[in-house]
Parts: structure tokens; C-alpha cells; sequence
């Protein structure tokens, strides 16, 4: 349901397939939305669409600080820093969001810049191989999983703004502390485009039969290695330490598994892996129910219950 009514304005700072998609599905929800873009083709595109861009982004932000708008930073991580540091000066007491891949080293970059105090960190699990504002749709995050941060110092009513604008665009809401974030993405979502890049050199180095041949299996398997390298550099060296935790467990599991082949048997690894895979097709997304942003214990108690697979949903 639409928590337009009371919702503040939004304001998206990256017009890319995030932001892009985000500023559309904002508007699509009724909500007041505007946005920044860097380069002016994407401004340009996103004005002859109709909605309200902008390459002046301390205007933007102004506009933002008067209007008292949640603001959205959808760059990439290496941009971060420099869009903050521009929030510090012209908007340092808005309400602050992000939808970064990664969330430990957003969070750190916020608390340089003096804007801890209304942050709460964002991240969409949605997403395609494509880029830019064309890319974008206004339901890319229906029925998706949106990360909102609980982390120590949180501010409650942020917290609240967040979690609504995941809602109004379509998505549930998990709550998770930005360090645990990251260990879970490094596996579901870093470690597979490492695995994808790794597949498609594998298959690529059978030469022009090999991928003469490639069907189904090679096809899913290499689909996210169709993604724009310098998105997956960023994701990836962004969550360094995790994602080299989930690798080296990875890489023990393949070692294994080829010690096993040697010796003519590989059931140890597909029975396992069957079994993990029946575990996530048969994941619930519980809601969550009696906890109050603001309440004692509210952020350890959200942690706990984004730890057991609930979601929140209104
Ligand atoms: P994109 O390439 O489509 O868009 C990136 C946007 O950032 C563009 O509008 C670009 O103009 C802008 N930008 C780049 N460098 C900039 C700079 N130095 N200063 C100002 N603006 C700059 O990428 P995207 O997929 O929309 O990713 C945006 C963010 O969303 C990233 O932080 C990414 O981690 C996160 N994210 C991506 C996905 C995905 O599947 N693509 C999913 C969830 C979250």
C-alpha cells in the first residue's frame, strides 16, 4: 500500500538503472521526486520522459533540504564520497539513504563526512546486466528484497522513511546491521559474479566450438558476467573482506570436489549443492510483527528477526 499521503519527497542523486528505476517508481507511487544526473544525456533523457533532472546538484540538494526530502545516493561506490561531501555542504541535515551494493564501507564514508546522524543505509536486491537511465523500469523492485541498515545510532524515523519508500516502490524490507549485510551479499551476490567471470573464461578458453555448443547451462551460469565490469569491480573490492572469506570457503569446496572426481565420484558436491538449493527455493519470507522503530531494543530486536529470514512489510 501507497504511504504517500504522509511520505516525504524524494530526491535520487545517480540516474543510472537504480536511481533511474528509482525516481520512476517513486513517482509511479505518488510520491513528489526529483533527481540528479552528472552527465546531461541521462538528464536530458529522464526530462524528455518527463520527470524532474537535474546536472546541478547543489540545487538538487537544496531543493532537497527545504523540502525536508529523503535523499537517495545511487552512484557507485567509488562516487560516493564526492556526492557526500557535496550533501555536507549543502544538505547536511537531510534525511539520508543509499542503494550501494555494499554497506560497511557506505556507511564509514557517511560517518567521515559528519552525516551519520540521519543515515540509514539502503540496498536494493534488485537488479539487471544493464546500465544507465535507459535500463530502468518503475516495477524493477516490485517483489524484491530492499536491505535497510539497523545499525547502532540509528534514527528510528529515518529508519521508518526508508523502510516506507521500499514499500511504496514495490519491495519488502529486511532488516540487517551493515557488517552481517555484507558477509551475506559477498555470498549470494559478489561471489557468484567471480564464479560467472570464472565460468565464461572456462568456457570461452574451448575456443569457437565450445561456445559453438554453450546452451542453457552456460547461458544462466555466465549471466551476470554481462554486466559492466567497472559495477562489478566496485561491488567487489568494496566488500574486499567478505567476499574473501565466502571465496576461500568456495575454493575449499572445489578442491575438494576435484580430489573426489580423481578418484571417480563427485556425489559429496551435487548432493550437497541439491540440498542448499531446495533450502533456498523453500525459504519463507516471514513478516515481522510487534516491533517498533524507536522502542527498547528495537534495533537489536529487527536484527534478530532479519536474521531468521522475516520481513518487513508494513
Ligand atoms: P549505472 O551505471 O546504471 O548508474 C550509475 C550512475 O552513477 C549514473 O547515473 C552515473 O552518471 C552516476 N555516476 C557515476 N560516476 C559518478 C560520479 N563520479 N559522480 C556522479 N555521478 C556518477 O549503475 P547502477 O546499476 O544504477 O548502480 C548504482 C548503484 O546501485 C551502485 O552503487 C550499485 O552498487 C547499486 N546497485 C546496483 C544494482 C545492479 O544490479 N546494477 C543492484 C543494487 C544496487
Amino acid at each position: 500500500m501507497s504511504t504517500a499521503v504522509s511520505a516525504p519527497p524524494v530526491c535520487v542523486l545517480g540516474l543510472g538503472l537504480i536511481g533511474g528505476s528509482l525516481l520512476r517508481a517513486a513517482i509511479a507511487a505518488g510520491r513528489e521526486a526529483w533527481g540528479y544526473n552528472r552527465s546531461s544525456g541521462a538528464v536530458d533523457a529522464a526530462v524528455a520522459d518527463g520527470f524532474d533532472a537535474s546536472t546541478d546538484l547543489p540545487a538538487v540538494l537544496r531543493r532537497a533540504a527545504a523540502s525536508d526530502a529523503l535523499v537517495v545516493v545511487a552512484v557507485p561506490m567509488p562516487a560516493v564520497d564526492a556526492v557526500l561531501a557535496t550533501v555536507a555542504e549543502h544538505a547536511p541535515n537531510v534525511a539520508l539513504t543509499d542503494v550501494v551494493s555494499v554497506k560497511s564501507a557506505v556507511a564509514a564514508a557517511v560517518a567521515a563526512r559528519g552525516l551519520s546522524a540521519r543515515f540509514v543505509g539502503g540496498h536494493p536486491m534488485a537488479g539487471t546486466a544493464e546500465s544507465g537511465w535507459d535500463a530502468g523500469t518503475a516495477d524493477l523492485f516490485r517483489d524484491a528484497v530492499w536491505v535497510v541498515a539497523v545499525d547502532d545510532g540509528a534514527d528510528p524515523g529515518v529508519w521508518q522513511q526508508v523502510a516506507g519508500l521500499a514499500l511504496d516502490c514495490g519491495s519488502v524490507v529486511v532488516p540487517a546491521e551493515s557488517g552481517e549485510h555484507d558477509a551475506a551479499v559477498a555470498r549470494i551476490s559478489h561471489l557468484p559474479h567471480v564464479l560467472a567471470e570464472a565460468l565464461a573464461l572456462a568456457g570461452a578458453g574451448g575456443g569457437d566450438l565450445a561456445l559453438a555448443l554453450a546452451a542453457g547451462s552456460f547461458r544462466d551460469g555466465t549471466r551476470i558476467a554481462g554486466t559492466a565490469p567497472a559495477l562489478v569491480d566496485a561491488m567487489c573490492e568494496g566488500n574486499a573482506t567478505a567476499l574473501l572469506a565466502a571465496l576461500d570457503e568456495t575454493l575449499e569446496v572445489l578442491r575438494t570436489a576435484r580430489e573426489q572426481l580423481a578418484d571417480g565420484r563427485t556425489g559429496d558436491l551435487t548432493s550437497a549443492g541439491h540440498a542448499a538449493r531446495q533450502r533456498y527455493e523453500q525459504r519463507e519470507r516471514k513478516p515481522i510483527t510487534g516491533i517498533v522503530p524507536g522502542d527498547d531494543d528495537w534495533i537489536e530486536r529487527l536484527r534478530d528477526a532479519g536474521r531468521r529470514g522475516g520481513v518487513w512489510t508494513s
